[in-house]
């Protein structure tokens, strides 16, 4: 039995490891769930999957979440604490084997790393962790024996691809993109593009701020960082290929020019469940793939010119330092604005790149540099958004 915690629980990463967590009782136990402010799913969810303990993102969402419990003739909940202190202490949690870190953004970086510094084994869905403080995270993994399994469909496929292969007879990773909603656009037509229109994601049902970076590819820049970090590849060995039909969820290319690629339906818990299980397999997860229904698998290079977010990915993994949490912090604040209606599709990257070209570059050895960083390139950005 495992005892599993999920920061992000009412996410969609969170809503589909409750689905797997929920058909396999006997291996898995809920102890911890965090979320934010959808109060009356949480506390469905504690009454379903009763946890030690509870944290919520603030003091608000805390008096929320004990005034719906107890008007819903629902147990009050005994470990309810808040804010980024909350989270950590349920990270350290005595009894815990796992954490699914599954909150979106910027937010989910402290209470990961307090997980790993706990010792865990975390499921990482929380790619922005990676992005921003890849190094310090990685080091950290080391030095507290912790254990980081990828909950990303692409890092999850790459991961499955490389077990028992030495990392030095692999020439280059092949991670694929869906292309998002709105990969058929000229830039011209971007310009009009409606936050509802880039919410319809063609093959996956997932958080607004993912769905959004999908369809700008900076999700896939996000993930070329997160992959670099995880499976220590330079940049040059990681490649990114448009696949529409999101069969094939990555691709390892070997030395001597073979290729192992994992496929599977595109639902987030078949990654989440191999994490759950690993080095095991829990019994059918998804839905088996309709083969003669398939009507081709088809890839193709990136447009990197009607959607720059990918390079200007590449460009801060390159250049390394405090810039990779820059370029995600000016994006999280971008993809709100989109969202809200304050600028148009187009002026994603657009802020993006002015506040990473004005970035003064520091080494990113220190967490307290980069949530400086991170909160330079917030005010900054926000500063853009005036002036578009
Ligand atoms: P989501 O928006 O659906 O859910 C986010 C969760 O985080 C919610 O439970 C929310 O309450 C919580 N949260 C947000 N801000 C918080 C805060 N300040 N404090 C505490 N909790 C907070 O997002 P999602 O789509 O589930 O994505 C979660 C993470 O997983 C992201 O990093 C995303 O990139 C990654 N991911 C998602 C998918 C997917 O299919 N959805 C696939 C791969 C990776
Ligand atoms: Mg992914």
């Amino acid at each position: 039995m495992k005892n599993i915690i999920i920061f992000g629980s009412t996410g969609s990463i969170g809503k589909s490891a409750l689905e797997v967590i929920a058909r396999f009782p006997e291996e898995f136990k809920v102890v911890g769930l965090t979320a934010g402010r959808n109060i009356s799913l949480l506390a469905s969810q504690i009454k379903q999957f009763r946890p030690v303990a509870v944290a919520v993102s603030d003091e608000k969402a805390c008096s929320e979440l004990k005034t719906y419990l107890s008007s819903h003739d629902l147990p009050n909940c005994p470990g309810l604490t808040c804010g980024t202190k909350g989270l950590i202490s349920i990270a350290e949690m005595q009894n815990a084997d796992m954490v699914i870190s599954a909150i979106v953004g910027s937010a989910g970086l402290l209470p990961t790393i307090a997980a790993i510094r706990a010792g865990k084994t975390i499921a990482l869905a929380n790619k922005e962790a990676l992005v921003m403080a890849g190094d310090i995270v990685m080091s950290c993994v080391k030095q507290h024996n912790a254990t980081l399994l990828p909950v990303d469909s692409e890092h999850s496929a790459i991961f499955q691809c490389i077990r028992g292969h030495k990392m030095n007879s692999i020439k280059k990773i092949i991670l694929t993109a869906s292309g998002g909603s709105v990969m058929e656009k000229t830039v011209e037509e971007l310009e009009n593009i409606t936050p509802e229109d880039a919410l319809k994601h063609p093959n996956w049902n997932m958080g607004k701020k993912i769905t959004i970076d999908s369809a700008t590819l900076m999700n896939k820049g996000l993930e070329v960082i997160e992959a670099h970090y995880l499976f220590e590849m330079s940049p040059d060995k990681i490649d990114v290929l448009i696949h529409t039909q999101s069969i094939i969820h990555s691709i390892v290319e070997f030395n001597d020019g073979s290729y192992i690629a994992q496929l599977s339906r595109a639902d987030m818990k078949g990654p989440i469940a191999y994490a759950l299980s690993y080095p095991e397999r829990l019994q059918d997860v998804m839905e088996p793939i309709e083969w003669e229904r398939l009507s081709g698998l088809t890839f193709q290079r990136p447009d990197i010119n009607t959607f720059p977010c990918l390079s200007l990915a590449y460009s801060a993994l390159r250049a390394g330092g405090t810039l990779p949490a820059v370029l995600n912090a000016s994006n999280e604040i971008a993809v709100a604005a989109f969202l809200n209606g304050s600028i148009n599709f187009n002026k994603i990257s657009v802020i993006i790149e002015k506040v990473m070209d004005s970035h003064y570059l520091q080494p990113a050895t220190e967490i307290e540099v980069i949530l400086e960083a991170d909160r330079w390139a917030r005010e900054k950005a926000r500063e853009e958004l005036i002036r578009c």
